[in-house]
């Protein structure tokens, strides 16, 4: 029994092999071949004025021609520029190889060895002591990446910092101060 499916990209029918599978046993939309066109293409793409109409969009990656709806809009009404699939599919697997890539680069010991040489939050400058633990915690101590992840930070013991979670998700994806 061949099991296949048709990639929304290329809209070719391909067997389910080439498809990447996630972890809930569903594959991705978008074959393996077009994933990895699209991971290695030079990121021009957002550069290109694509002829969008008021109510179709064309998705930078995938290159469909889509309404409107099948691309997330931001709260100040512009759009993504890459479709709500693609969002799924290419965005997802991108973050998933970030994070396997910068994995596992420090060791607890180091950590700990790091996080000992602060007594306090170093943005909120408050003690350890004296922040309130959240519910199911059991400690205020985050990891914090100085230079972000997704701007090419290292999961490094260098590019690690303890603050507190309160600094910590005010912060965001910016770079330390
Ligand atoms: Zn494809
Ligand atoms: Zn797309
Ligand atoms: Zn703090």
């Amino acid at each position: 029994m061949s099991r296949s499916k048709e990639c929304y990209r290329c809209r070719r029918e391909r067997p389910v092999s080439d498809f990447i599978e996630k972890k809930n046993g569903m594959t991705y939309g978008m074959c393996s071949p077009c994933l990895s066109d699209i991971l290695t293409a030079p990121r021009e793409g957002k550069k290109i004025r694509l002829p969008h109409t008021a109510t179709e969009r064309i998705c930078y990656l995938c290159k469909r021609t889509l309404p409107n709806g099948a691309f997330t809009r931001r709260s100040n009404g512009t759009y993504f520029s890459a479709c709500k699939d693609c969002n799924k599919n290419v965005f997802a697997h991108r973050r998933r190889a970030r994070m396997a890539e910068a994995e596992g680069s420090f060791t607890t010991a180091e950590w700990e060895a790091l996080r000992k040489q602060y007594d306090r939050c170093p943005d909120c400058g408050r003690r350890w002591k004296d922040i309130p633990v959240l519910p199911r915690k059991t400690s205020p101590i985050t990891r914090d990446h100085v230079i972000p992840i997704s701007k090419g930070g290292r999961n490094d013991i260098t590019n690690l910092r303890p603050v507190c979670y309160s600094c910590n998700s005010k912060k965001g994806d910016r770079p330390a101060a």
